[in-house]
């Protein structure tokens, strides 16, 4: 076999390794994201898996905020940090004591 013919014969090869990296690239960050967020994170990470670009766009669409949330200082709900009246109880948060 010539160098030439190796090369033709890796070639696919390493095609395939940098197009799963691409893909990896994009499905494990979303994925870990998505599961920080309570969304699904298997379901997520193999639609970016396939996606890219497209699935990291409609997944910024779609992300919900974050679940590093606070709890109600009323109820203990868990609330996001942003919210400003509890949606459970109704309390009046002042978030500026829950930032840290
Ligand atoms: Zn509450």
């Amino acid at each position: 076999m010539t160098v030439q013919g190796a090369m033709a014969g890796i070639g696919p090869i390493i095609l395939t390794a940098i197009l799963l990296g691409i893909s990896l690239g994009f499905a494990i960050p979303i994925g870990i994201s998505a599961s920080r967020r309570g969304m699904n994170a298997v379901g997520w990470g193999v639609f970016a898996f396939f996606t890219w670009f497209t699935g990291l766009i409609v997944f910024l669409l779609f992300a919900k905020p974050k679940t590093d949330d606070m709890a109600c200082s009323a109820c203990g709900q868990r609330i996001p940090r942003n919210h400003v009246y509890c949606p459970f109880c109704g309390h009046r948060e002042s978030i500026e004591l829950h930032y840290q």
